[in-house]
């Protein structure tokens, strides 16, 4: 066989296996032999790259960067659909409708995941585009990053259209999002809040080879351009499920709203059961006649209503609050429950967030307390059944000590958290700090988890971030699941550490209030340790941005010796702790007080014209308002940006224009 034929071949079965796996989930081989034949493909093509091809299985891998997400106008609106609560409301638009079209009028039931919307688009059977549903009028080119999704295929089969359209929702199966978060935790970083925002933010990622790495996956149910043929809503579901898309199969046909109501009722209390968050049920007008006849309002489709399940409740009894210390000292209330089913999972904690919540909740153990779920992974309480309080029970007393360490707690004024002051004796912010310092954003340290810093810190190896530097092979190899090559690893990673810019370690000591922003913003303008060790509250108070609670919490960091005396460790190990020559050599104060909006696609990237302005120090706002002092326009600004500048009066100008500004 030619190495043509054989890419080609090997092509189209693993095309074919994907589809088995990720939509049907019938799979045909094992796992083993599909990487094989990856495998395979991959030197094959990797020996002739002259057979490429964008939608090659190879490159679900991912790999590509995105530095900057086009915008793309939608070829047709994205639009949002009205929102239903009660039957009533479901026999309210049944009227409406019936007023407005002649004939029967039949929906299409289908449930209403919770995701982040998305609009592929398909030329001859193959993969070209998928665009977020960004403000309805435009979106965001992330082609890069779908492509990675196992379940959209990237060539169709069957009888499809020359060119169309398809939408639906990226979603992160509630398995996947609970991987993703203890892989998370591991790494010492914040657990995400919610599969949908996950969802979202993953296409946003630049590099597509770590969306690749996340299990989203794309369902899809709603077909537009030129679909000869198909005549309802319903039709079109089956035959996109022939092409190779993976179409809910709860969607379901139905005759009347007794029927719709049927459907609704049903999945209020089976959708726990999906592998996917839902919130509700959206009903179409199934006759895409019927459709065209009633059209749309500014907002929605008249044809379509999104019917919204209610947010569930359970009470249960709340046995004990305990109380958790985090990296900063933080105290958080925590209701430990009688396990109760909610949501399709079992609820044995709830947040109390705060002292005031407690109080203003009037909360007590042995309470019955409603629970309440929303799109977030920790339930809250709600609120007290007071008719089933014990009269001899107690308020709750907050705690006055650290539970870990004893030391007395403090809350400062205008702040709702109780915070454990023992900075640099409370086990838990000894070991929180270090997972913070080698997090992703901050130093990334690779080879080194969150789980093995505990181990260190316990095994008394490690008492602050200063002595990573200071561990040697022979200490960590005796300890559990470390050999040789993850302890070399994991010595590398530190090594490597040494080569962070200044602002990432500055964000990553763990000053409290000091995120990136804020560490960016001080790393720019003092330049370096020194001089921001040295400046005094109201110095930090005069930077931008910079407001007495940040300007308060970096004096008192730098007033402690052993703050000085680990900084001054991690200067003597080699780490960035100014500002580079290159970076500052490129730095002016030519933009001072302008605020800039930057609006669609340049010939640079957007990030390094945002760097551009920031470093010429001027400011980068998201939207437009009297305030702006110039619009910079690339290629395809949004025309709803172009005409809040026309009339603000706003001067636009274009990359070499502004370029020119700052010579
Ligand atoms: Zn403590």
């Amino acid at each position: 066989m030619k190495p043509e034929e054989k890419i080609n071949k090997l092509r189209e079965e693993l095309h074919r296996h994907n589809y088995l796996y990720y939509v049907l989930d019938k799979p045909e081989i094992s796992d083993y032999d599909f990487d094989q034949k990856l495998k395979e493909l991959q030197e094959l093509e990797e020996k002739h790259p002259e057979f490429y091809d964008e939608n090659s299985p190879t490159l679900r891998v991912g790999g590509a960067v995105t530095k900057s997400f086009a915008t793309v106008v939608h070829e047709n609106r994205m639009y949002s659909l009205d929102n239903s609560y009660s039957k009533e409301d479901l026999e309210n638009w049944e009227k409406r409708i019936e007023k407005q079209v002649d004939g029967e009028v039949n929906f299409t039931c289908e449930l209403k995941y919770d995701g982040a919307s998305i609009s592929l688009t398909y030329e001859k059977g193959k993969f070209k585009q998928a665009v977020t549903r960004g403000d309805g009028i435009q979106g965001d080119d992330v082609t890069n990053n779908v492509r990675t999704i196992r379940s959209v295929p990237l060539r169709l089969k069957g009888d499809y259209p020359e060119k169309f359209e398809i939408r639906g929702e990226i979603v992160l199966p509630y398995e996947g999002f609970a991987q993703l978060n203890a892989a998370r935790v591991e790494a010492g970083e914040e657990p995400y809040a919610n599969p949908r925002n996950t969802a979202s933010g993953s296409l946003k990622l630049q590099d597509s080879a770590e969306v690749a790495k996340r299990p989203l996956d794309c369902l899809l149910f709603s077909l537009s351009g030129n679909l000869s043929g198909i005549k309802t809503q319903y039709e079109g579901l089956q035959k996109a499920r022939e092409w190779g898309f993976k179409i809910p199969e709860e969607a379901k046909l139905a005759r009347n709203l007794k029927e719709v109501m049927d459907f609704v009722n049903y999945w209020d209390i089976h959708r726990h059961d999906l592998p996917y968050e839902t919130d509700g049920v959206v009903v179409k007008v199934n006759s895409l006649h019927q459709q065209d006849e009633l059209g749309y309002t500014a907002k929605a489709p008249r044809w379509a209503m999104a019917y919204k399940f209610k947010a569930e409740q359970v009470s249960t009894k709340l046995n004990k609050i305990s109380y958790q210390v985090g990296r900063t000292g933080a105290i958080t209330p925590v209701a430990n429950l009688e396990p109760v089913q909610l949501g399709g999972t079992t609820v044995k904690r709830a947040s109390l967030h705060n002292a005031d919540q407690i109080e203003k909740l009037d909360v007590r153990e042995g309470d019955e307390v409603y629970v309440e779920k929303g799109g977030e992974i920790i339930p809250k309480i709600i609120g007290v059944d007071f008719t089933k309080r014990d009269p001899e029970s107690d308020p709750i007393e907050y705690i006055t000590q650290c539970p870990e360490c004893e030391t007395d707690l403090v809350r400062n004024e205008g702040e709702a958290q109780h915070y454990c002051p023992n900075f640099n004796g409370c086990p838990p912010q000894i070991i929180g700090r270090i997972q913070h310092y080698i997090s992703r954003k901050a130093m990334d340290i690779e080879g080194l988890g969150g789980e093995t810093v505990a181990l260190l810190v316990n095994e008394g190896l490690i008492g602050n971030y200063a002595d990573l530097y200071e561990l040697k092979k022979e200490q960590i190899l005796p300890l559990e699941r470390m050999a040789e090559k993850s302890a070399e690893n994991l010595i590398n990673g530190i090594e490597n550490s040494k080569q962070i810019p200044f602002e990432r370690v500055l964000f990553a000591l763990g000053i409290r209030y000091v995120g990136e922003t804020v560490a960016k913003k001080l790393a720019k303008e003092f330049k370096n340790i020194d001089a921001l060790k040295k400046a005094k509250k109201e110095e930090l108070e005069n930077v931008d941005e910079i407001g007495e609670r940040i300007a308060e919490s970096v004096v008192e960091f730098f007033a402690d010796e052993e703050n000085v005396m680990n900084v001054e460790r991690l200067k003597g190990y080699g780490l960035q702790l100014e500002i580079s020559a290159e970076k500052l050599a490129n730095q002016t104060n030519k933009l001072e007080g302008q605020t800039f909006v930057v609006s669609g696609v340049f010939e640079m990237s957007r990030n390094d014209l945002k760097k551009l302005i920031e470093d010429n120090g001027g400011k980068v706002s998201g939207s437009i308002s009297s305030k702006t002092s110039y619009v910079v326009a690339g290629e395809n600004m949004g025309p709803s940006k172009l005409a809040k500048a026309e009339s603000l009066q706003i001067p636009i100008i274009d990359e070499k224009k502004f370029l020119g500004m700052i010579g």
